[in-house]
């Protein structure tokens, strides 16, 4: 679960982070209201789940109260990445000098958190890491030491920060180890913290990500959830029970079991080479019934981007039978052309096999195996991608 802007500036100054924060309008005249009060230039800032906001246009400056409230009106009719935006953040405009990166995630690879700091901030972490990695400076923390001063100067000395802020820049670093605890964070970052002209070290941009995983103990954060501003496909995908991730290929997936899910996902990339890849990673779980497998097919279809659809089925506790109900029952209900291949195996695969079979659709083809369904599914994908 990811928290907004403002969410996330309000834990870091909880954990002692100097930030800049005003407050949430959700109409141009609450902006207008919210300018007035704060007096002087304010910056405008859509509140949507997704990074990149600045380029999209949806980080703006406004000199006056009228000003605010017309960028306000701007925004809030915006659609960035997807999302529509119905929040703005409006804060008092700061005075940037530089502008850092900072961040801390797990590293699973290491098996230990890892925070990172970059000279190069403002722009998105991936972004640095693809063009410019040699600009990103690491230093893993151990959990049980927790992260010490001397790491805090490394990353400092490592981005070539002038002394003068080390002592500020070290608290910061402690502030966002502790926030990223205290969160159950994956991930908590300040993109960009910057020096101000005046010569002080501010959060201006701030993002946690909680593992959801441990919602359960962070009620509070839990509360938090802003069910409006996350894609309808992953309400839906949470409210069903299903694991559902977004990606950005062709092929969309509909699998039981996550190491399954994974197996399929590298079969498509095996096959599908540069052209062609998974759209999304999505586990029904064991023992799913037709209702969520008709979720999960909705959800699939839902995405624009999908030119084949890929069942992998593994009957264990799941039943290949009901899943195969499950698809008619979804197809039912949304009519769709796009070309499908199933794979059913293990716990009544005949049984399902033969519902399939009964139903008679032109779209749908079955395979043996999951290296002929992968490579069908890559066929039929890239020969829709070519019909278009
Ligand atoms: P993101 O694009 O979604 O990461 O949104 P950010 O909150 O990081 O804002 C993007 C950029 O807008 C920042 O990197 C700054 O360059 C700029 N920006 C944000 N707040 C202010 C501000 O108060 N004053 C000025 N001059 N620029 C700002
Ligand atoms: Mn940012």
């Amino acid at each position: 679960m990811n928290l907004h802007e403002y969410q996330s500036k309000g834990r870091f100054a909880r954990f002692g982070i100097p930030v800049i924060l005003g407050k949430v309008a959700t109409s141009p005249q609450e902006a207008y209201e919210i300018a007035r009060e704060l007096g002087g230039t304010v910056v405008v800032k859509s509140q949507v789940l997704t990074g990149g906001r600045g380029k999209a246009g949806g980080v703006k400056l406004a000199r006056t109260t009228e000003e605010a409230e017309q960028v306000a009106n701007q925004i809030l009719g915006m659609s960035i990445k997807g999302l529509p935006v119905r929040k703005v953040l409006i804060d008092p405009a700061a005075n940037i000098g530089t502008e850092i990166y900072l961040g801390v995630t797990n590293d699973r690879a290491a098996g230990k958190p890892v925070m990172m700091a970059s000279s190069e901030g403002g722009v998105e972490i991936e972004q640095v890491a693809h063009d410019k990695p040699e600009a990103i400076i690491r230093e893993h923390i151990d959990p049980f030491l927790g992260l010490r001063d001397y790491q805090a100067r490394n990353l400092a000395s490592g981005i070539n920060l002038p002394r003068e802020h080390w002592r500020a820049f070290t608290k910061i670093a402690h502030g966002l180890y502790q926030t990223y605890l205290n969160t159950d964070a994956v991930l908590a970052e300040i993109n960009p913290l910057v020096i101000t002209r005046e010569g002080q070290l501010i959060a201006l941009d701030g993002k946690i990500s909680i593992d959801d995983n441990a919602l359960f103990r962070q009620p509070e954060l839990a509360e938090m959830r802003d069910i409006e501003a996350e894609p309808k496909e992953v309400v839906h995908a949470r409210a069903a029970g299903l694991s559902y991730v977004k990606l950005d290929g062709q092929i969309g997936c509909m699998v039981n079991g996550a190491g399954l899910a994974m197996t399929t996902m590298d079969m498509i990339k095996l096959y599908g080479g540069d052209e062609v890849g998974p759209a999304n990673f999505l586990d029904i779980g064991g023992g799913a019934q037709a209702d969520k497998v008709a979720v999960a097919l909705r959800i699939i279809l839902s995405d624009p981007g999908v030119r084949s659809v890929l069942f992998n089925i593994f009957g264990g506790i799941t039943r290949c039978d009901e899943v195969a109900r499950g698809i008619l029952q979804a197809l039912g209900e949304v009519s769709t052309n796009v070309p499908m291949v199933i794979r059913l195996n293990g716990t009544n695969a005949a049984e399902g096999r033969a519902i399939i079979d009964s139903a008679n659709i032109p779209n749908l083809t079955s395979a043996e195996t999951l290296t002929e369904a992968a490579q069908k599914a890559v066929d039929a994908a890239k020969q829709a991608m070519r019909a278009n």
